[in-house]
């Protein structure tokens, strides 16, 4: 409606008021332009670190899109056409990457064909060539064939990339460096990717989509800053908007569709925007927008594939203000939005399904938030903040909250529940259970004595999630305590927690899911045939790595998908120093124990799962590769990393690492170099490795796990014993190193004589004042094999 009346009636003003509906469409239409069909030879195509060169072939360009020309595309259907892409991943571990997927460091390809989508000014560099080359000419003819055959491809790409073009083709200041993507096919790697984003931390990646047991992945062969971002000639920004002060008023339907009214305080940082981005699931839909109570346009779409680029479960969505924003002032900015993002699991157990935010957001945001829910009364409902009123009117239960403290999400999550409330000052913890599990844990009858006897007579009583109820608050407030004395105050001083039906579970502001099998009795069906390692996950981690994830992702957290490990580790680290509190160090060496053998375990191809890749490529590990390389790799390595750090500072340093990360991070993100400068502080003095440098290269940004090999020799006779021996490494590179504890037991006395292994065997002679009763080497504190 809007739309349709701005152009009605400001005809003059066409460029700057052009709906942005209608960009939209134009793109989804895009034409080819026979007339723009260039016979090409010797021309390039440089986007910072990509460099295409065209040989010879034909190039046509598509048709202006808000004045814009935003795509071309290329083929080599000539004879001795031909055109190269080059790329070289500026560092080892993207140079490793790339290799473990095309069997190269670099990315060299001879290319048939590419179609490339652009909001930038790659027409007028490729342009500029074409007319100073005398050898081109244009032809219309070929253009036409060329149409013909590309034109429902660019359109299905340009479709799939729409809301992103739109942020560019819409705001002319993003034009400078503008999003790019080529989509390519290869002579000899099929079709991938090459993808120029400048709202990422790391501009440049290439991937393929890749599907492996049914399941899609999109592979992120390589991700990296483009050169003038590594080079500091142009900076990164962030989030381009500030969002502060929500208050949201969703109303759950019969039917559990949530229909909401979002407002939100919103600042921008440059000057004369008017188009703003933000994410949302893709489960809600935005009817409408105002900025300020003037109406604004919403642009969505559902872009598959730049969603599954970014993913992180939401998409980008657009609001494009009636006239430019200005810094240094708050608009208040409306959104009404629904959507199914409420599920049923059967059994009247319900949860929110989608991983993305079921509200605006917009990168990460530290905001206070108001929220009403009005939900049917047989419900209950949690999410963060202190109850301000709560009041049931006929079928309908409005509960509102408030949170006065900066977090960085609410979540929120309903069923039909039992509850308990353990108070320990000044901290409450409140538990709600489902009183049935989710139809998926319903015992099935055993398939053999189907037909021959009643069913139901063979079937096992559901397991109750109710009966554990008390013991599991009971461990989550002594979590809470054990972890708020040591880490510091969390973000609330309530937590609640509740169910969610799965194996995983999700640690919110002052809001946990756990796995319905987190309130299980070991004894449980569901939990009784499990490998005794799973079951400790759900009885004895689970809910403790939630809750401290009040602290790590929720009081300090990150920003992109290289530091989330940071997170994760953390998280568990602090569960297993929980566990090792509560129940004993051997609990806590089962565990790490158990992440060894893990990383240790082979994949089909003979190589071990840790070689997937350094932890710092975060969910890239979940590839069609080796899809449980992730889980591996960032809790059980991430672990490892963090009891190595413990090794290397002492107990005592370690705990006050962790207390002033949360003081110093404090609603602030970390990156991993900024966590390596800010561990290193927290070493004994005159550590060999000051700087963590080495133990960060190895660890960290690199893959390998040593297999240690103690060899030694008695001489001499007591008092002076002489033992001999060395302490050789294999199965990693040649700069690898660990300092292992070599421990010798003598006339009842244990001692410990530190090595650093190397590529050849390190000697080790040790003085003993009779011969020793044993010597072995001590891998409880370093990840290494040992034979
Ligand atoms: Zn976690």
């Amino acid at each position: 409606m809007v739309r349709l009346l701005a152009a009605l009636f400001t005809p003059v003003l066409c460029f700057a008021a052009t709906g942005g509906e209608d960009v939209a469409k134009s793109l989804r239409e895009v034409e080819l332009d026979a007339a723009e069909c260039h016979r090409v030879h010797d021309v390039q195509l440089n986007k910072d670190d990509i460099h295409f060169y065209f040989t010879d072939g034909y190039l046509i360009f598509g048709k202006p899109v808000n004045g814009i020309r935003t795509a071309a595309v290329f083929t080599n259907e000539v004879e001795a056409g031909d055109a190269e892409l080059l790329l070289l991943p500026p560092v080892r571990s993207e140079r490793q990457s790339l290799a473990s997927y095309t069997g190269s460091p670099n990315l060299e390809e001879h290319i048939s064909a590419t179609v490339f989508l652009f909001a930038d000014h790659t027409y007028d560099d490729l342009m500029q060539q074409i007319r100073a080359n005398a050898f081109d000419k244009r032809s219309p003819e070929m253009g036409a064939l060329m149409s013909e055959q590309w034109e429902p491809v660019v359109r299905n790409l340009s479709a799939s990339f729409e809301t992103r073009l739109l942020l560019d083709l819409l705001s002319p200041r993003r034009r400078q460096d503008g999003f790019f993507i080529a989509a390519v096919n290869g002579k000899t790697l099929g079709n991938f990717d090459v993808v120029y984003e400048p709202r990422a931390f790391e501009q440049i990646g290439v991937g393929q989509l890749a599907s492996r047991a049914n399941r899609t992945f999109f592979d992120i062969w390589t991700n990296f800053e483009a050169a003038p971002y590594r080079k500091g000639v142009r900076k990164f920004q962030g989030s381009e908007l500030s969002l502060k002060d929500y208050r949201i008023d969703a109303t759950l339907e019969p039917s559990l569709n949530l229909r909401v009214v979002t407002k939100v305080k919103v600042a921008v940082a440059e000057p004369g925007e008017s188009v703003l981005p933000f994410d949302m699931t893709g489960r809600m839909h935005v009817s409408s927008a105002t900025i300020d109570g003037a109406p604004a346009e919403v642009l969505e779409a559902d872009s598959l594939r730049s969603n599954l680029i970014r993913n992180n479960g939401s998409n980008l969505f657009l609001v494009v203000a009636p006239d430019p924003l200005q810094p240094g002032r708050e608009y208040e900015v409306e959104f009404h939005h629904e959507g199914a993002v409420v599920e049923d699991a059967g059994s009247q157990v319900y949860f929110v399904g989608p991983r993305g935010t079921w509200y605006p957001n917009s990168g990460i945001q530290f905001a206070r938030f108001d929220l009403t829910f009005r939900y049917p009364k047989d419900l209950d409902l949690v999410t963060p903040g202190d109850v301000v009123s709560d009041i049931t009117e006929g079928d309908v239960r409005s509960t509102r909250r408030v949170v006065d403290v900066p977090i960085r999400f609410a979540g929120f999550n309903l069923g039909v529940y039992n509850r308990t409330r353990v108070v320990r000052a000044p901290y409450t913890i409140e538990v709600c259970a489902n009183r049935a599990v989710e139809a998926a844990l319903q015992p099935k009858p055993h398939p053999s004595r189907v037909g021959r006897q009643p069913a139901a007579a063979h079937a096992p009583l559901p397991p109750s999630p109710v009966p554990r109820l008390e013991e599991l608050a009971a461990e989550v407030a002594s979590t809470f305590e054990f972890m708020s004395t040591r880490f510091g105050p969390p973000p609330l001083k309530t937590l609640e927690v509740s169910p969610i039906p799965g194996a995983f579970g999700q640690g919110f502001p002052g809001l946990l899911y756990l796995s319905t099998m987190a309130y299980l009795h070991r004894e449980d069906a569901a939990l009784a045939n499990l490998d005794p390692q799973v079951q400790s996950f759900f009885v004895d981690l689970l809910q403790a790595h939630e809750t401290a994830h009040q602290w790590w992702g929720n009081v300090v957290t990150t920003a992109g998908y290289h530091d989330d490990w940071l997170m994760e580790s953390l998280a568990n680290y602090s569960a297993l120093l929980y566990l090792e509190k509560s129940s004993g160090r051997n609990l806590m060496d089962a565990a790490l124990e158990n992440y060894r053998n893990r990383l240790l375990a082979k994949n089909p191809n003979g190589q071990t799962v840790d070689s997937a890749g350094p932890i710092v490529l975060g969910a890239r590990l979940e590839s069609s590769l080796a899809p449980s390389a992730w889980v591996a790799i960032t809790y059980g390595k991430g672990s490892w990393i963090m009891h190595m750090l413990r090794a290397l500072m002492g107990e005592d340093r370690f705990l006050a690492m962790l207390a002033e990360l949360r003081r110093r991070y404090e609603s602030k993100t970390i990156s991993t170099e900024e966590f390596r400068q800010f561990a290193s502080e927290f070493l004994p003095p005159k550590s060999p490795d000051a700087k963590l440098e080495a133990f960060f290269d190895q660890w960290v940004y690199g893959t390998g796990i040593p297999t240690l090999k103690l060899s030694y020799s008695v001489h001499g006779r007591a008092p002076a014993v002489k033992l001999t021996g060395t302490v050789s490494q294999s199965d990693v590179d040649s700069e690898f190193s660990v300092q292992v504890p070599v421990e010798i037991q003598c006339g009842g006395k244990r001692q410990v004589k530190w090595v650093r292994t190397s590529s050849s065997a390190a000697a080790f002679t040790v003085t003993l004042p009779q011969a020793p009763t044993k010597v072995v080497l001590d891998t409880s504190s370093v990840l290494a094999a040992s034979k």
